[in-house]
């Protein structure tokens, strides 16, 4: 039966130009294919120019240079030497950043999606006809319901520019899914205990670290650049790496030490740390002292949490747990356990990073030279406009103090108030979505599918024809982040540094920048005094001229670094140090949570184990790829098309399962993966779970190369636990098991 908002799988329209390209077969489609047809391939271009910018493959956000060549066309990328998160180097995806720019597969114009003869499709539309409906749109709905029902989806800097646009016009619904299906409960976590979050980049001074502990956390797959940098050099200079996963990761291969836990049971392992910290007296009695509250329960606490008792939960041995946690003691305070990335895994993610957080404090390590050291960014004024409208309501009514430590809005909660019932109207009624490809980010499909049913209008504003431009009513095709002015880096750091983005040749195809398409709704909308300016570059040369600089000089450096940090990069003074918390120290007991009605210091607790015959799904990422966003990059594909499943070889004499042999992944609930994947037997992964690389099984055959390579791990996940003190979404909760012959489903050669 065809839904209002059909999934658009294949567009005749909307894909001119693409013909000549989509002639070369796949297995020639590389990085050579695309230079030859573009007349890269000359073996000296003609550098006339290198313009400043920040790469946008990942939001590590690496200063670079691109290099333009006589014919105006960006040729190659190389990292700002100036720069302190790339040191002048870029990761293989960033250097195959150029692949976003020259892939023929990009969006070209804006689409609009009509009703055909044959079901929907999309026509393709003038900027002018797109912009008039999206704002008419946008403006009717508004009117009726407010316009607080209008929410942003967004990840990266064209979310910025719409967060404006939706400000002005009076919602404040933004979510970024980095926020609910990521990062968020680790920010949560160290907020309750030290008072402030952790922020990207992280903070870890591993450069001078002597032992650094990665739980869960894959430095190396998970390519952030300056850290990987600073683990290797740490390596190099002999600290102590201990790495605890299931997995056999990248890390782990470079570890003194690899913990390969259970699954589910990382507190019980933090708690068995904290113990023998705390009972052999490993920890920084002084800093503990002066800095923390809570000492005290925390020693009554922890006395049954003994390496004893974390063996039967976590199956490593007591010696081991003991061992490693002297390593840490006898390395403090140069030691960091790292507060890890993608921490959204079980729904006791929050109470997990506040134990993290709380070994981390006994270690005496905030603040301190190999520890965390105190960053700060370079105040930036924001370009003068009016204040924003002061919505009726927002998210957090939505939520109805459901996560009531939640300081950023819920994406699930947001696409729950999408839905309509009879009991509960949606209060949501229509999407911006910008930079994020929902489908393969937000796991339960079927909730996120009756969200797109029940709203009344969809927009889409990418770069690439990503799933999510299959549910738009409109989607508006950005320019790669290489053919715009942007938004100014300061990101906080060791030094007060700034970074620009330049805009280094003209948009290719018909495409616009974010920034542009905001302040085009925005005046179609009556919010001209919100963008009071012409060009981007106006924001940016007035910011820098406020804070001593211009774009003259920028384009000259790239990075700009500066004297005056108001606070010392480590802890010169410590007794004066006071801690944003209630207590202005570090919470070891948060009275503040059990205030709250929830635990004071975090407890273990048991989570489902696997079904017989089912294998606990886990997924992680792979150095050349970031998500599903590079899955279609040409470049990238080059190094890696398809993910594949690691599975344990005890587990696949079970199955007869043969390497490189193509299987079906099914889940608990019965759903079985759209697109096989190889599997790959390998001692490096436990028995009990197997392993698949995020961002890969794309449905969408507008997406060439990437369509039908290997699993999505996200179509997979269809039970969460929610975090009940922030909204996260627990999604290693999801088991799968093995189908080795075609279920009916569409293999793609
Ligand atoms: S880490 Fe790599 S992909 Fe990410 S911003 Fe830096 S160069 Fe780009």
């Amino acid at each position: 039966m065809k839904t209002r908002r059909e999934f658009i799988k294949i567009s005749a329209l909307g894909l001119g130009g693409v013909a000549a390209l989509s002639s070369i077969s796949p297995l020639t489609r590389g990085a050579s294919a695309i230079e030859k047809l573009l007349g890269l391939n000359r073996n000296k271009p003609r550098i006339v120019k290198r313009v400043p910018s920040y790469c946008e493959v990942c939001f590590w956000k690496c200063a670079l240079w691109a290099d333009v060549d006589d014919s105006g066309r960006v040729v190659n990328l190389t990292g700002n030497a100036d720069d302190p998160h790339c040191n002048g180097r870029l990761c293989p995806r960033g250097t195959g950043g150029i692949g976003m720019l020259y892939d023929e597969d990009r969006l070209k114009k804006p689409l609009i999606r009509v009703n055909g003869e044959n079901g929907q499709t999309f026509r393709e539309a003038s900027w002018e006809e797109a912009l008039d409906l999206v704002a008419n749109k946008l403006k009717e709905i508004a009117d009726k319901y407010g316009p607080e029902s209008i929410a942003l989806f967004n990840h990266g800097s064209p979310g910025h520019h719409l967060g404006h646009l939706l400000k002005a016009l009076g919602s404040d619904n933004i979510a970024a899914p980095s926020y609910a299906q990521c990062r968020g409960p680790r920010e949560v976590g160290f907020e309750f205990t030290f008072g402030t979050g952790v922020g990207s980049p992280e903070p870890t001074d591993i450069r001078d670290t002597r032992c650094l502990v990665l739980i869960g956390s894959h430095i190396g797959e998970n390519m952030h650049n300056g850290q990987v940098q600073e683990m290797s050099d740490a390596i190099d200079r002999g600290a102590t790496i201990i790495t605890v996963d299931p997995r056999f990761s990248t890390a782990a291969s470079k570890s003194k030490y690899w913990l390969p836990i259970k699954p589910a049971t990382d507190i019980a392992l933090l708690l068995a740390w904290i113990n023998v910290l705390i009972t052999e007296e490993l920890y920084d009695k002084d800093f503990v002292e002066k800095y923390t509250t809570g000492f005290d329960k925390l020693k009554s606490y922890i006395r049954p949490f003994t390496p004893e008792w974390a063996y039967g939960i976590t199956t490593l041995e007591p010696d081991l747990i003991r061992k490693t946690a002297r390593e840490m003691g006898s390395a403090a305070p140069a030691v960091i356990v790292h507060p890890g990335r993608h921490v959204t895994w079980y729904g006791d993610d929050t109470q997990r990073a506040r134990a993290v957080a709380i070994l981390n404090a006994l270690l005496g390590n905030w603040g301190r030279r190999g520890g965390f050291y105190f960053k700060e960014a370079k105040p930036l004024p924001e370009y003068p406009t009016p204040e924003y409208p002061k919505p009726s309501w927002s998210w957090k009514d939505v939520t109805n103090d459901k996560y009531p430590a939640a300081r950023l809005s819920v994406s699930n909660a947001l696409i729950d108030a999408s839905i309509h019932s009879e009991d509960k109207p949606a209060r949501i009624k229509a999407w911006l979505v910008a930079g994020t490809n929902l489908p393969l980010t937000i796991p339960q499909k079927d909730t996120l599918e009756k969200a797109f049913q029940d709203i009344e209008f969809l927009m889409v504003l990418d770069t690439m024809p990503m799933e999510i431009t299959g549910y738009a009513d409109v989607v508006l095709p950005e320019c790669t982040y290489l053919e715009r002015d942007d938004d100014i880096r300061n990101e906080p750091h060791r030094e007060l540094n700034i970074a620009v983005r330049l805009a280094a040749m003209e948009p290719m195809y018909d495409t616009k920048p974010g920034w542009w398409v905001a302040r085009e709704l925005g005046l179609r909308l009556g919010l001209e005094k919100y963008f009071p300016w012409k060009e981007y570059r106006e924001v940016i040369e007035w910011q820098l001229s406020q804070i001593g600089t211009s774009v003259d000089e920028m384009q000259r450096l790239g990075v700009k670094k500066f004297e005056g940090r108001k606070t010392p990069l480590y802890a010169e003074t410590p007794e004066d140090y006071q801690f944003k918390t209630p207590s202005g120290k570090i919470e070891l007991y948060s009275e503040q949570l059990e205030s709250m009605g929830f635990d004071a210091i975090p407890r273990f607790t048991q989570h489902p184990e696997p079904p017989e015959g089912y294998y606990r799904l886990i997924y992680g990422r792979a150095p050349m790829h970031t998500f599903s966003r590079t899955a279609n990059n040409p470049y990238l594909v080059d190094l890696m098309k398809e993910n594949s499943v690691w599975v344990n070889p005890r587990v696949a004499a079970l199955w007869g399962l043969k390497n490189g042999q193509y299987v079906w992944l099914k889940n608990q609930d019965g759903v079985v993966s759209h697109f096989p994947t190889k599997v790959r037997i390998t001692e490096r992964i436990r028995w009990d779970s197997v392993y698949i690389v995020h961002g890969f099984g794309h449905h969408d055959k507008k997406l060439s190369r990437a369509y039908g390579r290997g699993a999505n791990d996200t179509e997979l996940i269809t039970r969460v636990s929610v975090d009940p003190l922030m909204g996260g979404t627990g999604m290693r909760g999801n088991f799968v098991t093995f189908v080795t012959e075609n279920p009916g489903k569409e293999v793609v050669s």
